[in-house]
């Protein structure tokens, strides 16, 4: 059986001597989820770690920086064994077999989301959701909150009640209130830059839904054309 390269060689650069690293650190520097990297742990492939009590309770293991580089340069003899091993976990020591690539691109995706969820967390959530229902604007609430545009809207395209959630708080802001008829318009949309009575464009949910619809209108059009 050959030898493949340690799961950590790639990240050897990266690796701090000085440092001692916590299992969440370790997964975080292997852009891994946790999970994967106990995983790796149990297979005997990062041997020298220490088992420290966890401030949470239970216990989580630490390896100090240099074990780790010492462990990068080892190449390690795994057979791609999907019986025993997860995936995920194989696909970092070289099996690219439909099963381990798309377990793979899972776990970059749960590790993704879960850093998310630090940044932005429920509570940060609910508040500015609570902001935007009040009719905050979403820039101010974001700011308020102390998160960016970017976080709020990308959160919004993966998960599906927090979208619903922001869509609803957000009829609020509707300029020229959800129950005139000019709602949810092309007038509401654009607003009126002039002229006696100005008001601003809106951004309210049922304005913005009408540009959506809009847009899907458009681009149908020119697809038929
Ligand atoms: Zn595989
Ligand atoms: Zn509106």
């Amino acid at each position: 059986m050959p030898a493949q390269p340690h799961p950590l060689a790639e990240y050897a650069d990266r690796i701090d001597a000085a440092k001692v690293y916590t299992l969440r650190q370790l997964a975080e520097l292997l852009e891994l989820a946790p999970s994967s990297v106990s995983g790796m742990a149990r297979y005997g492939w990062l041997p020298g770690s220490r088992m420290k009590p966890h401030r949470r309770g239970g216990r989580t293991y630490t390896w100090t920086g240099k074990q780790l580089l010492r462990l990068a340069a080892r190449p390690i003899r795994v057979r791609f064994d999907h019986e025993r091993y997860a995936p995920s976990t194989l696909y970092r020591v070289g099996c690219r077999c439909p099963t381990c690539v798309q377990a793979h691109s899972a776990d970059s995706q749960e590790r993704k989301r879960a850093l998310a969820d630090e940044a932005f967390p429920k509570e940060k959530r609910d508040r500015l959701v609570a902001l935007v229902a009040d009719a905050t604007p979403v820039a101010e609430a974001a700011a308020e909150v102390g998160v960016t545009l970017g976080q709020v809207y990308g959160r919004a395209t993966w998960d599906a009640a927090f979208a619903e959630e922001l869509d609803e708080a957000a009829w609020s802001l509707c300029v020229l209130g959800q129950t005139d008829p000019a709602c949810s318009t092309a007038s509401g949309y654009r607003g009126k830059p002039g002229g006696t009575s100005p008001r601003p464009a809106c951004r309210g949910t049922g304005c913005r839904e009408w540009r959506r619809g809009q847009a899907q209108l458009e681009r149908s059009e020119a697809a038929a054309a």
